[in-house]
This record gives structure tokens, sequence and C-alpha cells, in this order.
């Protein structure tokens, strides 16, 4: 036998016996596990349009069970906002006068549509059913384009710009519900809301349509909400965004991927399935690591259905169920009435056992983090030493994992140390051996566990 192939025999005589004695003692394995402290899914509780009732209704309900939620708000109406909705581009009367000559256009139609709203006019609500206002073609002309019905889209910014250089239209400031119903918010509540661990995102400046906006007015949008936001609670905050409407066109979504880190409408992480509000996929058949299922409670939504979703959670291990809601009590669209809310709140914390409930921005953080995780580790003086790093932007991305250690069968209490602060754990079972679980910072320095001898 040569040198060699001695050196090779004792080597695999080596990393048998060390996995025979791994086998044992199941050593040797940290896992990140699926959801924080090891729980079988996630809930996210979000609210759209930071609507009044919002606060004072479904907020105190969630602060008496201690449930964190998010709030996508609309940051122009805010008091105490930098940046209100205007228009970018040239004076709108020049925009008004060519009207008269040059039909709308696809050379066209992003301007005018953009500056639609800032001509002069009331438009004071967005329904359908009123015949005067500048919303309603603004509305139809954004539904027609989402359609595809191009051609429709620009006979109704044809018609507006007609009604208003014939002054057929209510002169006025243009307002929405979305944003009359905000009315009233303040910067200084919300840090209040904040400092109690609920998440603010942007849901825009002004709630408006970002698919007929043009590029300037769509940043406008993007980038003036995500200011005021960082301006008032921080970058942390400018995390999650939801662009209004639920849409996922092509278009604002290339743009606003980059604004923010997590957007509700689309997350293109290849680990991770989405099943939007309107579909019904069943989120139990998805083969990936994870699912964001998001479901939208209506008026009319029974709550035993509401209460399937988060049994559907529970019974499988990669669900993360995202709860989008509008409006409380009496204000806002398709409002959920405080008793049902009441009830629901109870259902979802009596299983906070088995369920991570958590805002928007700590579920697609703790997804992320772990998807890009790197984790080593290192049996040395009967301590072991975790390596855990990942490659994203820690500015962002600094939230605790869960780390499950199998230890030796002996150890019972366990001390865990990461950047000089220990813990004490205690150890559990499973049918794999004896192990612990504890929260760990990836890229703080190694994380230290040793036996506690009494
Ligand atoms: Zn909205």
């Amino acid at each position: 036998m040569t040198y060699k192939s001695l050196s090779v025999y004792s080597s695999i005589i080596i990393s048998v016996f060390c996995f025979l004695l791994c086998i044992r003692k199941s050593c040797g394995q940290t896992e990140i596990t699926p959801w924080q402290n090891d729980k079988k899914g996630a809930i996210s509780i979000t609210y759209d349009d930071g609507n009044r009732n919002q606060f004072k209704v479904a907020l105190p309900l969630m602060e008496g069970v201690k449930l964190p939620a998010t709030f996508f708000i609309i940051t122009g109406p805010i008091k105490g906002s930098h940046y209100r909705g205007q228009f970018i581009g040239r004076p709108v009367e020049e925009l008004i006068k060519e009207s008269a000559t040059i039909p709308t256009s696809a050379n066209n139609f992003f301007e005018r549509a953009s500056a639609s709203r800032y001509l002069g006019y009331a438009g004071a609500s967005e329904s359908f059913d009123q015949n005067t206002g500048v919303s309603i073609y603004y509305n139809r002309a954004d539904a027609f384009y989402k359609s595809g019905k191009k051609d429709s889209a620009y006979f109704e910014m044809d018609k507006l710009y007609q009604l208003v250089r014939e002054e057929k239209l209510e002169r006025g400031k243009y307002t929405s519900l979305e944003l009359s119903q905000e009315e009233g918010l303040s910067w200084d509540k919300i840090k209040e809301y904040a400092a109690k661990g609920y998440e603010f995102a942007s849901h825009t400046v002004t709630h408006a349509h970002l698919a007929i906006l043009d590029t300037a007015n769509m940043f406008y949008e993007l980038k003036k909400s995500k200011e005021d936001i960082s301006d008032h609670l921080g970058l942390k905050y400018t995390f999650s965004a939801e662009i209004p409407f639920g849409i996922d066109d092509p278009r604002v979504m290339k743009y606003s991927m980059p604004v923010y880190q997590a957007l509700r409408n689309r997350m293109t992480d290849p680990y991770l399935e989405e099943i939007n509000r309107g579909f019904k996929a069943d989120p139990g058949l998805s083969a990936k690591p994870y699912v964001q299922w998001q479901r939208g409670p209506v008026t009319n939504t029974p709550l035993w259905l509401m209460k399937s979703w988060v049994d559907t959670t529970l019974a499988h291990h990669n669900i993360w169920l995202v709860l989008v809601i509008h409006g409380v009590g009496n204000l806002g669209w398709e409002p959920l009435a405080r008793p049902l809310l009441e009830n629901y709140f109870h259902f979802i914390k009596k299983d906070e056992n088995d369920l991570w409930v958590a805002t928007f921005g700590d579920v697609a953080r703790y997804i992320r983090e772990r998807m890009h995780a790197r984790i080593s580790e290192q049996n040395k003086d009967h301590k072991i030493i975790i390596t855990l790093s990942h490659s994203l932007d820690t500015a962002f991305y600094d939230l605790p994992l869960t780390l499950k250690t199998y230890l030796p069968d002996d150890w019972g209490k366990v001390n865990i140390v990461q950047r000089n602060q220990l813990r004490i754990g205690i150890v559990k079972k499973d049918k794999k051996g004896t192990y612990i679980l504890y929260q760990a910072v990836p890229g703080q320095g190694n994380i230290i566990l040793s036996k506690l001898r009494r």
C-alpha cells in the first residue's frame, strides 16, 4: 500500500468514526429555522391608506392583545410632511392649451395623466357615479390603460382636457376619498405608534395611479414619500412599500423595486411564491420554501373564512399569510366591523405559540436573511463556535435569526454568547437529538455555545 492510499484509507476511517460519533450525539448541525422561534408559519397584518379608524379602532384592539401590524400610509396629507402632491413638468396651462390642437396619444398620455389632478379642478370624489370631476376621467383612463384599451384611455384624457378648456368642471383643489380619510394623521402620532413596534411604510405621496404617470411624476410619488418617511422615522422604515391599488404593472415595478427593499405588490425572490389577493391558488400545494399568501378581507367576507386562512397557515410549514385590510368601522374602502376585528385578533393570538405574527418588513427580512445566510460551526475546547453572516445590506437586514444547534446529550443549560452578551438557554429534544434554539444577529461576531456547569 502506498503512502497516498494509506492516507486516503485512514481519512476514510476517521470520517466514518466522526460520522458515527455525530450520529450518536447529533452534533455538528446548526440550522436556521424557517420562521423566527421555530414557528410553523407567519402572519402579517397590514393596513392600506392610513385612514383614521385604523388608528382609532383597529390599533387599540391590536394593542390590547399585543399584535404587531404594518400601516402603508399616504405621506402627502400627513401633518408635518415636506412633500405634498404636485405635478412635475411644464406649466399646466401649456398642456391645456396644447390639448386643443394635439389629441392625446402615446406621446403625451403619461404627461397629461400626470397633470390631470393638478389642473385646478376639485374632483371631490373618486367614485364613478358622480358626473363631474377630474378623478372620474383620471380613474377611467387608468382602468382602460391597465386593461390594454389604450385608445379608450386617450379618449378619457381628451374628454377631461376638453371640459377643462371649456371651464365645465368645479374649480378647486383635487382630493380623493383616500386622501380625505387620512386627514388628521400627524408624524408626531405616527412616531408614537412606531415606538410601540408598529411598522409604517410607504403607500406613495398621493395614492396615485402610478401606471399612467410619466417617469418624473412616478419617481416623485415613490421617492418623496420615501424621503418624508426617512426624515420623520428613519431609514429603517423605508424598507417596505405598497404601490396603490395592488398593481403589478411591469413598468411601475421596474421603477419601484430599486427604491424600496420589499414591495407588497410583488417580490421576485426565486424561493418565494406569491399568491396575491385576487388569486385562488392553494398555498398548500407550493413546493417553494416560502409562499406569500395575500388575503384581503372585505366587508362581506365571513369570519369563518378569515379564520380558515389562519388554520391553513398552521397546517403547513412554508406559508406567510399577509392580510390586507383597508376600511375599518364606518370609514374607508370595504370596511371591516370592529367586533369582527376583535374576534379575529383574539383568534390569531391564541395560536401565537405556533404562529409568528410580525410586521410585513420583519417577515420579508427574516426570509431573505435566512436564504442568503452562510453558517459554519466549529467544536473547540468543549465549546461550539458558530459563524453566521449574510450578503445583504446590513443597514436594512439586521433582524436576528433563530438558530437551532444540536448538542451533546449531556448538555442541559447552555451559555450563549454573542458580542459579549450572555444569555442562558435550556435544551429541548426532538427525534434528531438534544438541541438549543437561540436568536443570533448575522454578521455581529461569532456565537459561542458552552455547557453551563453548576
Ligand atoms: Zn390604497
